[in-house]
């Protein structure tokens, strides 16, 4: 997980937000919940210039897990305060609420909340403050209560991810240990290109890949 930029409010959204919202908390009231609501009138973030945008914001990848979306799984727009709970339906069309996520971590997150200690917002928070790695197992590790929740909700530690991170992680660890081999200077900037570029903010688990960097490099 990496801090991003929030990135200028998409004309779509800028457009209709306010009328698209104002319909649907009517709608959610006139039928008796969100469930009775047509999708219609409840995904009407789904506009391409809002997936571009978020896509582009988040450099390609899952704003939880860092995995590379649209090669293993599905891209979705992911609503970090669940939309379809009372307190946030307000939110369905709100830009700062919008996310890029991969199916897997939409999928474990599903309408989690936690009120006492809510996800992380890479938006708007450093994720380095609530969760950290180990080096050498791959798995993420909670700094604070916060950082447990955003490792559960996204299920930060499954098996298949932990294994994906490694992979990344120990072809770069392979590269650090050919670098402190060598004294050839050409070999060793060599090797420093190569290794920095994993960590490259485009770069799959690049947060992970800065970790082994600073730890061993
Ligand atoms: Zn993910």
């Amino acid at each position: 997980m990496k801090k991003v930029t929030r990135t200028d409010i998409p004309l779509s959204l800028k457009n209709n937000a306010d009328r698209w919202t104002k319909q649907l908390l009517q709608e959610i009231q006139l039928r008796g919940g969100w469930s009775q609501v047509p999708k219609s009138l409840r995904e009407k973030y789904k506009q391409p210039d809002v997936k571009k945008a978020l896509e582009q914001m988040y450099k390609g990848k899952c704003c939880y897990c860092e995995n590379g979306i649209g090669v293993e799984s599905y891209e979705q727009i992911e609503h970090l305060k669940p939309k379809s709970l009372p307190p946030f339906h307000h939110l369905t069309y709100d830009w700062n609420n919008l996310h890029w996520c991969c199916s897997r971590c939409n999928q474990a997150k599903r309408d989690q909340w936690n009120d006492s200690y809510p996800i992380v917002d890479p938006t708007t928070e450093d994720p380095e403050q609530y969760i950290t790695f180990d080096v050498v197992t791959g798995e993420v590790i909670a700094l604070h209560p916060r950082g447990e929740t955003t490792i559960q909700h996204a299920d930060l530690n499954r098996e298949k991810l932990v294994q994906s991170r490694n992979k990344v992680g120990d072809f770069v660890r392979e590269l650090i240990f050919q670098l402190k081999r060598t004294e050839s200077q050409l070999d060793i900037d060599f090797y420093r290109g190569r290794i920095v570029k994993f960590a490259d903010e485009d770069a799959e688990f690049s947060s992970f890949i800065k970790q082994l960097i600073n730890t061993y490099l």
